[in-house]
């Protein structure tokens, strides 16, 4: 495979400035590993099931050698895609170390996820082995993987978490290591710039696309993230958000292990769990987008809970309102730090703890090291100080292009990737996110692919045009509203809808929480939609 964005140009310029080590997340797990063998790596809780696991570095090291050589019994090698459906368990972290002393690639994949998305992502990735839950929030995993594997001719095995027979994911975890295995697995050296995490992002385009990145671009957000933030092997990383996000993925998996410090997973959010984790397990760092701190706050404040060990909070992957950071500030007694990035390139913005007030709470930061942030005009000219414009960015941790797709990333000749975001920057280079040019949904946290939702809503037969746009909601951020011109004599109701959409087997997060049934929608004289009427005309009928 080849890649857009590694070009032997960007990879001696990440070189030489020392931004790109060559260094990957086994280098700095084996050294922790040989160092600190019985120091607790991973603590993860099952709320279902009922129970908690606890791995030392020793623990999670052994484990991944057995889980490494059950995925090569499969074939899994060098490049091939694993990927994994689940919760934040004690596997997900397991399985991408395995694949890592493989050279193999992880593809976490969101638990939201039905047949449509599935059958998609895997076959795209060409994935040779699918790892699954067998239960989980009452979803039959194991059922939609059966359903998926008729369509997937690459799929060489599905393993089962709570399995059994063949498929168990314990049959993946081979107690009888042979000699020969052994030597295969110690000769497997992990190269820095090699794909190793395959991510889909919800499609602006209309369908997901495979965000892919190497330890070069992984560690070198990680090292000066860290940096910043004062995060080091005395840190325990507490995770709510899910690891199958870039989010959970490089700061609830990689960073914890990158560090020697201890991570701490939560696998369904509820703000009480999420209170008690942090304090029973000392956590002192955690990231979420608003929601989590939003509930934790609430939580908080309303039991007079305190969360004395935690330090920093993260906050990152929606648009963070000022009065939230003070709450949130008053009820954890936590430094509350917002941070802009997208999966194309982790965080690529934070505030320092150190830095005034008016850029804790009204900013999103200013760049990591390594990282330049540009917000430009229409034309590409870069716009004075507080003015909105595109926000672009460029540096080491930006991904190396999107799977199978060339070109799709918006890479300018400089090597500027457009994010979609509209920002402000200031005299001092910090920036605010003020809107989006991109058409997506952010609810909760999670990107609504509108324009996959759209394509799927106007093959309804009763459907004539259809468009969605988010609106307002103080939890989640915003929700989506689709606006729908029926057919002549025909009509749509909200149900009518909602049980069309389920039929397709798309994600329930993606369905539209309102329909409006219009006669026109407004367009501008090219015929496009314009959805920021469209916007207005929500947030007025909700108000209503
Ligand atoms: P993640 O996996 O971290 O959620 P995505 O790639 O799914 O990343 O989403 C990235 C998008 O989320 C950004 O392009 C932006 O629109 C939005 N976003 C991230 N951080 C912020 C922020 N601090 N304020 C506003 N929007 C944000």
């Amino acid at each position: 495979m080849s890649f857009d964005l590694l070009p032997a140009t960007r990879r001696a310029a990440m070189t030489v400035a020392g931004w790109w080590r060559d260094e990957t997340l086994l280098d700095h797990f084996r050294r922790h590993r040989a160092a600190t063998p019985d120091k607790l790596a991973l603590v993860a809780t099952r709320t279902e099931a009922g129970g908690s696991t606890r791995l030392t570095y020793a623990e999670l090291d052994a484990l991944s050698d057995r889980l490494a050589v059950g995925l090569m019994r499969h074939g899994v090698g060098e490049g091939d895609v694993v990927s994994f459906q689940l919760p934040n368990w004690w596997q997900f972290t397991a399985l991408h170390l395995a694949c890592l002393k493989l050279g193999a690639i992880s593809n976490p994949l969101m638990v939201i996820f039905r047949e449509r998305e599935l059958s998609f992502m895997l076959g795209l990735a060409e994935t040779k082995v699918f790892v699954v839950p067998a239960k989980f929030r009452n979803v039959d995993h194991a059922a939609l993987a059966a359903a998926v594997r008729p369509s997937l001719p690459r799929l060489a095995h599905v393993a089962v978490v709570d399995g059994a027979g063949a498929e168990a994911f314990d049959a993946l975890l081979v107690a009888d290591i042979t000699p020969a295995e052994r030597v295969a697995l110690a000769a497997n050296r992990l190269v820095p710039d090699a794909v190793i995490e395959l991510l889909y992002t919800s499609g602006t385009t209309g369908e997901p696309k495979g965000v892919t990145h190497t330890s070069n671009t992984m560690l070198s957000n990680l090292v000066p993230f860290a940096e910043r933030l004062h995060l080091g092997a005395a840190d325990v990383v507490h995770m709510p958000s899910p690891m199958a996000h870039q989010l959970g993925f490089m700061y609830g998996l990689v960073l914890p292990l990158m560090l020697g410090a201890t991570a701490v997973l939560q696998d369904i959010f509820v703000a009480e769990t999420m209170a008690r984790q942090i304090t029973g397990e000392g956590a002192t760092f955690t990231m979420g987008a608003t929601p989590f701190l939003n509930d934790l706050a609430d939580y908080c404040l309303a039991t007079g809970t305190r969360t004395p060990s935690l330090k920093v909070f993260v906050s990152a992957g929606a648009p963070i309102p000022r009065p939230l950071v003070a709450k949130a500030r008053e009820a954890l007694g936590a430094a509350i730090i917002s941070a802009w990035g997208m999966s194309e390139n982790g965080a690529v913005t934070t505030a320092r703890i150190e830095d005034p007030e008016e850029k804790v709470t009204g900013t999103d930061g200013c760049p990591l090291p390594g990282m330049d942030v540009r917000v430009v005009d229409l034309s590409g000219q870069p716009v004075p100080a507080g003015e909105e414009g595109m926000l672009q960015v460029r540096g080491c941790s930006n991904f190396i292009g999107y799977l199978k797709r060339p070109g799709l990333a918006q890479v300018d000749r400089d090597g500027w990737f457009d994010t979609g975001d509209i920002a402000r920057m200031d005299a001092d280079g910090y920036i605010r996110i003020a809107g989006r040019s991109k058409d997506i949904i952010i609810r909760g946290g999670e990107n609504i692919p509108v324009v996959e939702v759209e394509n799927l809503l106007f093959k309804h037969p009763a459907v004539s045009a259809v468009a969605i746009v988010g609106y307002p909601d103080a939890r989640l951020g915003e929700r989506a509203c689709a606006f729908v011109i029926p057919r002549a004599g025909q009509n749509l109701s909200f149900e009518e809808m909602v049980d069309y959409l389920k039929a397709q087997k798309m994600a329930m997060q993606y369905i539209p929480e309102r329909l409006e049934v219009v006669d026109v929608l407004p367009q501008t004289p090219s015929g496009k939609i314009q959805k920021f009427r469209l916007r207005e005309m929500a947030r007025n009928a909700m108000s209503a």
